[in-house]
């Protein structure tokens, strides 16, 4: 049995997906909104036996969890028991966002299919072995320990999945890689991968920093929050609601602010020009960080579908040897592909993330199937 249902539990929804992990087939996925909301279903275990009612799981070897903080406990795909689901909530306090629903969902889940493993996988986990001295922040020491405050990273199952099928695109080693990974997104991140290992990324102790998002501001002046909690601002719901593309134009939809740019709105060009400037500052800072980079790969809903980006975000670094060719930019394709010219030094690459398929196998090898 090779079938995996893949849960991925927000605080109102639930994404799904049936997926066999050998195939890659998918087949069945879908979306449940609007979970304690007016007009919708009462709570997550609702949905789910909502969902469980329409598919056929007699074939079904486990069920993968995406859970988003796996903080320093967790940093391989984990079978779920009740102490696990206890260190899940615990760390909660790191991810309120994130974690509360995950372990919702989990429980959920767990109920209505008791007698499949149940395996969650863990969004920090590729970040784990980062080097210290990526992964530090420069605050008390004692203090930081006591918090748990450092940078853990997220998105990694998507970095991971994606630097590895680059190296399968490119029939390459993956040890013998440098990459700079781009997941482009509604949630943004960058990351330097070396020998297929992950030694930085953008987002830290949270999602909330780094490059600038749909509706997350990305790095700000530590100052800034300071003087806005002491004038009473509501930072939380600023830095995670109403930031980012959302906070600088009104819209947090990509296509949207790229409709309004060519509409002349001036609102919409200076959140792009923001976006992308942040974008290429990290490039730069990991171009530095690997010395030598051999692919450059965008991927996730801008990056693997906005070619103004992907040009935009690389343009003018011919002495790196990073080009993008405009004709290969503008080809739409679900499928990986180069954007560089033949023969360019560095591969820059689109190759299509697929998180739920990189959990399904993840969830299969963890169960020893
Ligand atoms: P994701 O979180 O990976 O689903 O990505 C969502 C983001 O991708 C949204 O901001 C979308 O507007 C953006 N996106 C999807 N398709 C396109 C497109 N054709 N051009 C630009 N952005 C897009």
């Amino acid at each position: 049995m090779t079938q995996v249902l893949v849960l991925n539990s927000g605080s109102s929804s639930v994404k799904y997906q049936l997926v066999d992990a050998e195939s890659a087939d998918v087949l069945a996925n879908g979306l449940v909104e609007r979970i304690g909301e007016p007009g919708g279903l009462p709570n997550h275990k609702a949905a789910l036996a909502q969902v469980l009612n329409d598919l056929d799981l007699s074939g079904v070897a486990a069920v993968g969890h995406r859970v988003v903080h796996g903080g320093e406990v967790f940093y391989k795909p984990t079978l779920i028991d009740e102490a696990v689901e206890t260190a899940i909530d615990e760390l909660s306090a790191l991810a309120p966002l994130h974690n509360p629903p995950n372990l919702t969902g989990i429980r959920a889940a767990m109920e209505e299919l008791p007698n499949v493993p149940h395996v969650a996988v863990f969004d920090t986990a590729f970040f784990h072995g980062m080097p210290k001295a990526a992964s530090t922040y420069a605050i008390d020491r004692d203090i930081a320990s006591q918090w748990g405050i450092r940078k853990f990273g997220f998105h990694g199952t998507s970095h991971e999945y994606v630097s590895g099928e680059v190296a399968k695109f490119l029939d390459r080693d993956p040890t013998r890689l440098n990459q700079i990974v781009l997941h482009l997104g509604n949630g943004a991140s960058a990351s330097a991968v070396r020998a297929g290992q992950a030694c930085d990324t953008t987002m830290g102790l949270t999602p909330l920093e780094g490059l600038v998002m749909g509706t997350r501001s990305g790095d700000i002046d530590p100052g800034a929050l300071l003087h806005l909690q002491r004038n009473g601002v509501d930072v939380d719901q600023l830095l995670n609601r109403q930031s980012g593309l959302k906070g600088l134009c009104g819209d947090n939809d990509f296509r949207q602010v790229v409709e309004r740019i060519d509409a002349g709105d001036q609102d919409a060009k200076l959140a792009y020009d923001v976006y992308i400037h942040r974008l290429r500052r990290y490039i730069g800072a990991y171009l530095v960080d690997l010395g030598r980079v051999d692919a450059i790969t965008f991927t996730a809903g801008v990056g693997e579908n906005s070619s103004p980006v992907r040009a935009d975000a690389l343009k003018g670094l011919e002495g790196f040897g990073i080009v993008v060719d405009p004709t290969r930019n503008a080809v739409r394709s679900r499928d990986p592909r180069y954007i560089s010219p033949e023969g360019a030094p560095v591969a820059v690459l689109v190759v299509p993330t697929n998180e739920e398929l990189a959990i399904a196998r993840k969830a299969l090898k963890a169960i020893g199937a």
